[in-house]
């Protein structure tokens, strides 16, 4: 596990965070929801408290995704970065692992919403082969 803080940003950089204390969970969601939200088949989150966690530059713009929740996300760029539950405000937050500058820095234990998990992600994190991406070099 690596030290405190962690930061971690969006990808134009508008949106920076920082991290003081430990993660309760971490946890792979298949929700609608946030597919919907990022585009991507998975998000990864884990929880942090409230009082650990800074946004140390930039705003998030908050937008709510249901009668229980809303979603933060940097207004320049769009990337997803916050979800919480309403009542759960000033408490706790789940934050995008992904948007961490060392995404390794949490581990993902436990899946949920997989009633919508999508067909070809089944075994997703089985040893899958690694291909390279058009765009890498
Ligand atoms: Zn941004
Ligand atoms: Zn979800």
């Amino acid at each position: 596990m690596p030290g405190f803080p962690l930061e971690g940003g969006c990808l134009c950089g508008a949106v920076r965070y920082r991290m003081n204390g430990e993660y309760e969970g971490c946890a792979h969601c298949h929700c609608r929801m946030c597919q919907k939200a990022t585009g991507a088949p998975v998000v990864t989150w884990f929880t942090v408290k409230e009082d650990d966690f800074d946004i140390v530059k930039g705003a998030l713009k908050f937008r709510q995704s249901s009668e229980h929740a809303e979603r933060g996300f940097c207004p320049d760029c769009g990337t997803q970065i916050l979800f919480r539950y309403l009542k759960d405000r000033g408490r706790s937050a789940d934050i995008a692992a992904a948007t961490l500058d060392d995404p390794d820095a949490v581990e993902p234990s436990f899946q949920i919403h997989v009633g919508s998990r999508v067909g070809w992600m089944h075994g997703f994190d089985a040893a899958l082969p690694v291909r390279k991406g058009a765009l890498e070099r």
